[in-house]
């Protein structure tokens, strides 16, 4: 059988790492999507379109991109359960977002129109998705910081929305030099992590990345009860 991986996606990250990844697909209803939940080891939330600002009582405009309720949805529920569950969950890009939200805390709509001081977080499209945007602060004591191996690194960046008010709950571990929320987790939780950036595409460029899916996989693998 071919196993050549495919280069700089999660499903090749997770695999590199020693999980076996799976899909789950959107549209179902609620008590499937938790009957799937419970047979899953842990779940990653990965990157994507904007989160509808209705789920963070905010105004809807036409900052807010590529909206799919549907995902939206079911990726909040997903965190929300992983949450409960204390099932391992790495939340990537969007994913981080929709963590935030899920759990109470509000998202800039567009970094670049409301963000005072931003830098550029948004190269999509511009440049290779492994560029290396600007650099982050880890939080040292974080368990953030022990699967990466690294209080500060490089990293990518292709997101205009982020973090605004923190949801109760979460810390926030790692940051931008213009202050920006860039990784998140759950104290007591044993692995509920949030980057803001795009470890996936860093693995084979920066080893604290591939780390971070090692600790993922190897949260998931401890929880496992069958
Ligand atoms: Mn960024």
């Amino acid at each position: 059988m071919d196993k050549k991986p495919v280069i700089g996606c999660n499903v090749n990250a997770i695999y590199q790492a020693g999980g076996l990844p799976i899909m789950i697909p959107l549209g179902l209803a609620e008590g499937d999507l938790q009957a799937i939940l419970a047979r899953v080891d842990g779940v990653l939330l990965p990157g994507g379109g904007d989160v509808d600002p209705s789920y963070y009582r905010y105004p809807a405009s036409d900052l807010h991109k590529r909206v799919d309720m549907d995902r939206d949805r079911v990726e909040i529920v997903t965190a929300q359960t992983a949450v409960t569950h204390h099932k391992p969950l790495l939340a990537i890009c969007r994913g981080h977002q929709v963590l935030n939200v899920a759990l109470g805390g509000t998202l800039w709509a567009d970094i670049p129109s409301e963000m005072p001081g931003a830098l550029a977080h948004d190269f999509d499209d511009v440049k290779p998705r492994n560029y290396a945007a600007h650099t982050i602060t880890v939080v040292p004591d974080s368990i953030l910081a022990y699967h990466l191996g690294t209080t500060e690194t490089a990293v990518n960046s292709l997101h205009h929305q982020g973090i605004r008010d923190l949801a109760p709950g979460l810390r926030a571990v790692a940051t931008a030099p213009d202050g920006l929320i860039e990784g998140v987790e759950l104290p007591g939780h044993p692995f509920a992590i949030g980057v803001q950036w795009h470890p996936e595409w860093l693995v084979a460029d920066n080893p604290a990345m591939h780390r971070l899916f090692q600790g993922f996989i190897a949260a998931a693998s401890n929880g496992r009860d069958h």
